[in-house]
């Protein structure tokens, strides 16, 4: 886990670090608040934070108040750290979001134990978020998590004027699969699938259950040429697929018809409109024969 220590107190500062790093945390450290504020802008924050309540630019509470304001996804664990132990000191401090104070000199152990008590926070968040937005049978994105993650992506896109691509696809027959070798089978299917689609795709793509057997992806910085190659790719891949059922009879195979969409930067588009498009696209491959690509705007 990430950790921040902001302090400007050279004893207690190097004490902290030492004593954290020896529990095994990621540790970054700062002697400065405004410092401390510029690590949370950058991506990958920290998850925990020690800040002392005095420090030069800015003050803890003001550090803390920054940190509850920002649209961050992931919760922030903020401990307090004070030499000031006064009851209006303390509700100060909960006023501006802390999560938990430690006066100073503090206890190594009572320390150790705060710390584990935000650690069980966070994880508690982390486990919460992912069953939120991970479909259960496949570990892919389900529905709304990725709609979200592609409407930040299409934002980013648009101010960074590069391109992003969207695919959809659907299996094809399906029905039959699941009449032929029974739903649990069916269901393997569909995990195989979208582990193809996943290896297919690059670490910064990302691979959503749109619904039954519809998949999504979001290729950033794709254009539309790209995205046929990647599209082709995964539909020879999933052409390719031996799918050996649990009960060890005959491989099944399958194949999937993909429709692609290029986002539009000259227009208010959002990730309905893009998918729209794909999927329009996708019933044009499904028309044209099935196990095909077909791209949107193309003839
Ligand atoms: P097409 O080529 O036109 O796409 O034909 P299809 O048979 O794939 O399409 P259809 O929409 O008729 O059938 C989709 C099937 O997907 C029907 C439904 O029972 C099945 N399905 C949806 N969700 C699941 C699931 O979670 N598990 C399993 N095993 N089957 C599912
Ligand atoms: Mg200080
Ligand atoms: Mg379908
Ligand atoms: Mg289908």
């Amino acid at each position: 886990m990430k950790t921040l220590i902001a302090e400007d107190e050279p004893v207690s500062r190097r004490m902290l670090e030492t004593f954290l790093r020896k529990w095994g945390y990621d540790v970054i450290v700062t002697c400065d608040g405004s410092e401390a504020w510029e690590i949370f802008q950058k991506p990958d924050a920290p998850n925990l934070v020690i800040s002392d309540w005095m420090m030069p630019n800015m003050n803890g509470p003001d550090l803390c108040r920054k940190i509850r304001e920002m649209e961050k996804s992931g919760y922030t664990y903020f401990i307090l750290l004070t030499a000031m132990g006064k009851k209006e000191d303390v509700i100060q401090g909960f006023q501006a979001g802390a999560d938990d104070f430690l006066v100073k000199p503090f206890d190594r152990e009572e320390l150790k134990y705060r710390i584990r008590i935000g650690e069980r926070i966070i994880k508690l968040e982390q486990q919460i978020l992912h069953l939120a937005t991970t479909d259960s049978l496949t570990g892919v994105l389900n529905r709304r998590a990725f709609i979200e993650r592609t409407e930040e992506q299409i934002h980013r896109c648009v101010r960074e004027n590069s391109p992003l691509a969207l695919l959809l696809t659907d299996i094809d027959y399906f029905k039959k699969i699941n009449d032929n070798y029974g739903h649990q089978a069916g269901d393997l299917v569909l995990q195989k699938f979208t582990d193809q689609l996943t290896r297919s795709s690059r670490p910064y793509d990302f691979v959503g259950r749109y619904g039954g057997e519809e998949f999504v992806v979001s290729l950033p910085g794709a254009d539309m040429s790209q995205s046929r190659a990647v599209a082709d790719r995964m539909r020879k891949s999933v052409e390719e697929m031996k799918i050996i059922p649990q009960d060890g009879s005959e491989p099944i195979r399958v194949t999937a018809s993909f429709g692609a969409a290029s986002l539009l930067m000259d227009s208010k588009e959002n990730a309905e409109s893009l998918i729209k498009r794909a999927d329009e696209a996708m019933y044009k491959a499904k028309r044209e024969g099935r196990n095909r690509v077909c791209v949107a705007g193309e003839e």
